[in-house]
Formats: structure tokens, C-alpha cells, sequence
């Protein structure tokens, strides 16, 4: 059992370079449910320090992202905090960097490197050339004296400043998830990576480190892929004298085929996708808790306190997750079946508003006609985006032959379309004097003429479910007519019997 020492403080720092991909919501998530399970604080940073791979907007959707799984935060670039902004761009405008790349030059961990990119690439394309398989750069500088370095900076010569690593000895460090396992690298297979770029901005590397460490980040869970770049944060932490946080990488998540990582080149990761299809924010917050971390062998449906009040690190497995849209799915369904008919009314609007079977916003009729609607879909919705093709034929009429259904599914096996129309027309009559419109008038009155027809149920209610519907597969049919109403169900089956005519 690992123990955390409480007040925790943790953050997820995205970078604002496109929509939020799923992933990365599982990130945010454990370290949301790390926060609120040792009663800590979460921290949202924006890491833009990226110029080139910003994106407009990107900020806001991630934002977006999170809050629809329920994903809120005690400090923030929207609610603020005592360490902000907590925005890297406008941190770096206030100058909260400088300082700090100071004290490493002065120290002699960091120096001004002249190396241009293309001088760079020369090098290691000569280096592979001399067959060295990973070429780590060392900069000249790195041994002359820090007034030589400002000299030609001083001249307009373009520097970044790159961190002196060590050449010899080791660094090691234990990760909470890897099972407190500890990571051990040597020096020898490190390089001098660049902590601030030409153009004055600082990389990954050194803002985030000086971020958690000036916004007192006790814990650090984010994806597995930063642990080679571990060990240099651990050198920067010695390097400025100031205690390291614990690490805990969470296991990456790999395609359903486990033929590599969730990819947003090939795969539907973005967040806002999932909402438009129709996820329940409830559902999708109890699948990704699930994608690394499991309570037991076999309990998945959970409650957001129930996971909040379960999420213990040591839970948090180290090898990768595997995504599964079927079983997202799945969830999902059990979670619309578990709401009330009211909310999944409520819930289903907006697809259908969309769709343009009801108003935008929806009126009062719509609300009421979708409310008697829902008991008839609510089992079979696995998405909310299903809905308005589940319930299309409740607002449109459908129609028989071309663009519409096809005529012969109003004819069962061994019956002449003769047959099928005159059933319809007596069909049409028949529901034409039924007194009370409601579903169990409407089965006895159907019941009874098959009786006095000579046909037998089946045949009879599947012929009035196309006509009605234009399906073979649709809601139960009672049902179905006393929600449609008399007059739109008898125009209904006077159109079918007039397509067999
Ligand atoms: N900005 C980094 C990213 O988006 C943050 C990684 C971290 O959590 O330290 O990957």
C-alpha cells in the first residue's frame, strides 16, 4: 500500500494544440479522483508555450471537455487562484521564468547555446553517418565561461539555453504506479536539452517544472510517454535545489486492437464527439476511471462518489489500457436505462431539434409529445444520437415506394397484396369507430377482427406496424397508434392500402 501524505496538490496541464483527445480526459480524471480521494486540490494549468503548434479555441474546448464529464477544478485560467495565470504565455509575459533561467546559468546547470538548427542537423546526420545510433548533443559551450556565452549573445548572435547535463553518473527516480519501482538512467545516455528557445520561450520542460514547483504540485500523474524525459526533470529539481514531487505515469490507452495507441489520426478520440453522439457525461466518467484503474476484478458500474471514495493509486495498473467502444457503448446504454423517462425525454431534445423533427428550441407540444415517446425507445438508446432515427416516423409520415419503404413489407409470407389491402381496409374501419384511443382498446379492437378476418395475429399487427411505420422493426404497436393519434394513424393506412391497390 503506498501512502500519500496529505494536502495533495495536483494539476493536468494540457497544451492547447487541437480538441482534447479522450486520453486525455482519463489523465485529467485520475488525477481529479487522486485529488478529491486524499481531499487535495486540482489544478488546471494551460501549457501554451508551443507557438507553433497552438491552436485558437483550443483552450476553451478543453475546458469544455472537462467540465462535461464533471471535471471541475479548484485553481484555474477561468476561476483564478493564488498562483496564477495559470496560463503559460501570459506567465512568461509577466516574467515569472527569467529569474529562474538565472539562477540556472549562474550555477553553471544551464548554458547560452549558439548551435543554429541546421548546424544541428548537420551534426547528426555526419554522426549517423560515423554509425552512432543516438546521438545525444553536447554543446561547446557548455565549458566556457558564462561571461564568454553573454559576449555573443550580447553580439545578436541567436542562443537557446540548454541544460548542462551531467556526463557521468546516474539518476534515478521511483514512480508511484510502476509498483514504487525505481527508474534508473544514466548520464551517459542523456543530451543537453534545450530549456528556453531563441525565440525566449521556455519548452515543456522548464516552464512546467518551475510552474509545479511555484504552484506547490505535490504529485505528478500524466501519460507514461513522459518518463524518458523524467530523469532531466529530476536533475532540473536538483539543479534548483528544490524537493521533486512524486511521479506516477499512467498507463497509456491502446486501440481496441491493441495495435498501438488511441490516435487521433485514426481514431474517434475527440472529446466533443462523444457528447454529440450522445454519451452521458455520467457514463463516460465511469468508463474512463476504468481505463487503468479498476476497484475490483469485476465491479464497473460505479457511482462518482463511489469511484471518488475507491480511487487509490495503488490501484492504477502500469501496463496499457485498452479502449473498447463496444463496452463504452454498452455502458452507456445501461446508463440512459437507469435514468428516468423524464430526463431521458429531456436529454433526447437537442438530437431531435437538430434532426428538425421538432422546434428549436422545442415547444411545449414537442416536450409533452417526446415525453409520451421516450418509454418506447428508452430500452434500445445505446447513444442519444439514435433517437431521432428511432422515433423519425412519430413526426414524419413514411411513404410507400420510391424514397420510402417498400410496398411488399405490407405483405406477409403466403398472403396475395389482395389480401394485405383488404385486411388494411378493414383494418381502417375498424379502428375508425374504436370509441377510447388508447392502446388497450386499440389491441382488443385489432384482436377481434383478426378473429372475425380468420387471421392470425402476427401476420395482421405486421402488416399495420409497416403501414404505420414503414418498418418491420419498431416500438410495441399499441403503443405506437395511441401515441401517433386517430387521424394520423387512419391517413397512414389508407395510404398503404392504396400503394397495394
Ligand atoms: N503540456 C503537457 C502535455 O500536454 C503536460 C504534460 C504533463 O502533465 O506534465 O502533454
Amino acid at each position: 500500500m503506498i501512502e500519500i501524505k496529505a494536502p495533495v496538490r495536483v494539476r493536468f496541464a494540457p497544451s492547447p494544440t487541437g480538441y482534447l483527445h479522450i486520453g486525455g480526459v482519463r489523465t485529467a480524471l485520475f488525477n481529479w479522483l487522486f485529488a478529491r480521494h486524499y481531499g487535495g486540490q486540482f489544478i488546471l494549468r494551460i501549457e501554451d508555450t508551443d507557438e507553433k503548434r497552438f491552436v485558437e479555441g483550443a483552450a476553451d474546448d478543453i475546458m469544455a471537455s472537462l467540465r462535461w464529464v464533471g471535471i471541475d477544478w479548484d485553481e484555474g485560467p477561468d476561476v483564478g487562484g493564488p498562483h496564477g495565470p495559470y496560463v503559460q504565455s501570459l506567465r512568461q509575459e509577466q516574467g515569472i521564468y527569467a529569474p529562474y533561467v538565472e539562477q540556472l546559468l549562474a550555477a553553471g546547470h544551464a548554458y547560452l547555446s549558439f548551435t543554429t538548427e541546421d548546424e544541428l542537423a548537420q551534426m547528426r546526420a555526419e554522426a549517423e553517418a560515423r554509425g552512432v545510433k543516438a546521438f545525444r548533443f553536447r554543446g561547446p559551450e557548455r565549458d566556457w565561461p558564462l561571461e564568454r556565452q553573454r559576449e555573443l549573445a550580447a553580439s545578436g548572435r541567436p542562443y537557446t539555453v540548454r541544460l548542462k547535463t551531467p556526463l557521468t553518473g546516474e539518476t534515478s527516480f521511483t514512480d508511484l504506479i510502476r509498483g514504487g519501482d525505481r527508474i534508473t538512467v544514466q548520464h551517459d545516455q542523456l543530451q543537453d536539452i534545450v530549456l528556453i528557445k531563441s525565440s525566449g520561450m521556455p519548452v515543456y520542460h522548464f516552464a512546467h517544472l518551475v510552474d509545479d514547483h511555484l504552484m506547490g504540485i505535490t504529485h505528478v500523474l500524466r501519460s507514461e510517454e513522459w518518463v524518458p524525459s523524467a530523469p532531466y526533470h529530476v536533475l532540473l529539481y536538483q539543479c534548483f535545489g528544490w524537493e521533486a514531487p512524486a511521479f506516477a505515469h499512467v498507463p497509456a490507452i491502446l486501440r481496441s486492437d491493441g495495435r498501438g495507441k488511441l490516435s487521433k489520426r485514426k481514431d474517434d478520440v475527440a472529446t466533443n464527439r462523444f457528447w454529440e453522439r450522445g454519451y452521458l457525461p455520467e457514463a463516460m466518467f465511469n468508463y474512463l476511471a476504468l481505463q487503468g484503474w479498476s476497484y475490483d476484478d469485476k465491479t464497473e458500474i460505479m457511482s462518482r462518489d463511489e469511484i471518488v471514495e475507491r480511487f487509490t493509486i495503488d490501484r492504477v495498473q502500469a501496463s496499457p489500457a485498452r479502449w473498447n467502444p463496444d463496452k463504452l457503448r454498452d455502458m452507456n446504454g445501461i446508463y440512459i436505462r437507469r435514468l428516468p423517462v423524464a430526463e431521458v425525454a429531456e436529454r433526447m431534445l437537442p438530437f431531435l431539434a437538430k434532426a428538425g423533427l421538432i422546434g428549436d428550441p422545442p415547444s411545449d407540444e414537442d416536450r409533452a409529445y417526446v415525453l409520451q415517446l421516450t418509454p418506447m425507445v428508452h430500452e434500445r438508446l445505446e447513444e442519444l444520437q439514435q433517437a431521432p432515427e428511432l422515433l423519425e416516423f412519430f413526426f414524419r409520415a413514411p411513404q410507400p415506394g420510391a424514397g420510402g419503404y417498400d410496398p411488399a413489407l405490407l405483405v406477409p409470407k403466403k398472403t396475395e397484396p389482395s389480401q394485405a389491402h383488404d385486411w388494411l381496409r378493414a383494418v381502417h374501419a375498424a379502428l375508425n369507430a374504436v370509441e377510447r384511443w388508447d392502446a388497450a382498446t386499440l389491441e382488443a379492437a385489432l384482436r377481434e377482427l383478426g378473429e372475425s378476418l380468420g387471421v392470425k395475429p402476427g401476420p395482421l399487427f405486421g402488416t399495420v406496424r409497416v403501414a404505420v411505420s414503414g418498418r418491420t422493426v419498431a416500438p410495441p404497436l399499441f403503443d405506437m397508434l395511441a401515441a401517433l393519434g386517430r387521424d394520423e394513424v387512419l391517413a397512414r393506412v389508407a395510404t398503404a392500402a392504396a400503394a397495394l391497390e
